[in-house]
């Protein structure tokens, strides 16, 4: 078996940790005879620097024809005052867009060992395992008219957020499903005391779940929510939102985890995957070598879960994962009482270690997610997003 995929490492630590992604991809690949084929662009600041422009045409006709896409991080501060036409991020909207990927799957999953390295007591972290759906090609992000104007006395900004019917239903019976494979609930999150958006969202999201009546649907505040997630974060199984919020609240979720270094996340459409870590290019710790890398690594068992189906790659990544940290490895985010930090390199290396202490291991048992019925689900739908 033969794989396409695009690299885009990006800019700060997206690059560094990209890296070690990369490696770890190629070492499972091997293990597992599948040959990859793989194209590096320059994307975000980094391509700015090299073309003038957040990302080229070439780039999104190679992103088109992949197998699947990964990507590091972009942005920083040096591209800060840019025009809005020229900032990094442009780029990642428009991969979104371009690829119709209105799918952001955000695992988050509290590693035992990692129990304690959360800002939250670890009695209340232990044992969570929840997952984001997030909207992602619509929503506030998107909505137009998004202008700045002069006024008299200053400037005035607007934004528009704007959902429809069809983008909400879709994304709702991703979560659906998704939920239908793990523990039977999903937590609709909106405004909707406030906003209309929220309100059709609502409606939408009740009228979808009459179709999944093993599930138990609850809605909540978003204000509620951030509340209820340092409260009481096991309450949560599938959480679905949308784009603006599931952004804000998928950061606070990763520190449940221990570090934003821990959260890996799936971009999914109709057609290619897009794979990469939650976090951005965390400036103050760039070129250091010394981010965590784990949740670049644990998006390309992602990637071999959803783009490739191959369930036992994506475990011998997992357990790897899971492995390192049990046996005391850590990177500076997530060390604790005076533990001594490895360095991204030397934690990418401590997990191909454990994939390769895992060769003989038994078959490697499903995901606990499941989302393979996800995937055909996004197949299903149409690439429209309006
Ligand atoms: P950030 O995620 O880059 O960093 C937030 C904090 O988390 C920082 O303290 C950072 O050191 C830490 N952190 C992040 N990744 C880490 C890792 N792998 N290991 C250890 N610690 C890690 O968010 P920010 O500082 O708000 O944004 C910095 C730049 O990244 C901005 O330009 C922003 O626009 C961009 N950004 C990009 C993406 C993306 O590419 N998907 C996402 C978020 C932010």
């Amino acid at each position: 078996m033969r794989k396409r995929i695009v690299f885009l490492p990006g800019d700060g630590v997206g690059e560094e940790v990209s890296r070690g992604a990369m490696k770890v991809l190629r070492h499972v690949a091997e293990e597992y005879e599948l040959e990859i084929e793989s194209r590096e662009f320059a994307i975000g600041g980094a391509c700015l620097d090299k073309h003038g422009i957040p990302v080229q045409e070439e780039t999104i006709a190679a992103c088109k024809n992949a197998d699947a896409v990964f990507l590091g991080a972009v942005g920083g501060p040096e591209w800060d005052k840019n025009p809005a036409e020229l900032r990094p991020e442009i780029a990642l909207l428009r991969l979104r867009k371009e690829l119709a990927l209105f799918t952001n799957l955000r695992p988050v999953k509290v590693f035992s060992p990692l129990a304690g390295a959360s800002s939250l007591k670890p009695e209340y972290v232990q044992g969570v395992d929840l997952l984001v759906v997030r909207e992602l090609t619509g929503g506030i992000y998107f909505g137009q008219p998004k202008f700045t104007e002069s006024i008299d006395n200053g400037e005035r900004a607007v934004d528009t957020m704007a959902y429809s019917t069809p983008e909400i239903e879709r994304i709702a019976r991703v979560a659906f499903e998704a939920a239908m494979k793990r523990r039977k609930k999903v937590t609709s999150v909106d405004k909707a005391n406030i906003l209309v958006t929220s309100r059709l969202w609502r409606k939408t999201v009740t009228r979808i779940a009459e179709d999944y009546p093993h599930v138990e649907l609850e809605h909540l505040l978003v204000d509620n929510c951030a509340m209820q997630l340092v409260k009481n974060p096991r309450q949560f199984d599938v959480i679905l939102t949308g784009n603006m919020f599931g952004d804000v609240l998928s950061d606070e979720a990763s520190m449940l985890t221990g570090s934003l270094g821990m959260l890996p996340s799936a971009s999914l459409g109709t057609g290619v995957g897009l794979y990469e870590p939650v976090h951005g290019s965390a400036p103050d710790i760039a070129g250091k070598n010394i981010a965590n890398p784990l949740a670049a690594i644990a998006s390309v068992a992602l990637m071999f879960h959803y783009s490739f189906n191959m369930e036992n790659a994506a475990q011998t990544i997992e357990k790897a994962i899971e492995k390192v940290l049990k046996v005391g490895f850590r990177t500076a985010d997530l060390t604790m009482n005076g533990h001594e930090s490895v360095s991204t390199s030397e934690m990418t290396d401590e997990v191909i270690r454990k994939i390769d202490a895992q060769k003989n291991d038994s078959a490697a048992q499903n995901l606990s997610a499941g989302n393979g019925k996800v995937y055909w689900l996004l197949e299903t739908m149409s690439l429209e997003t309006s």
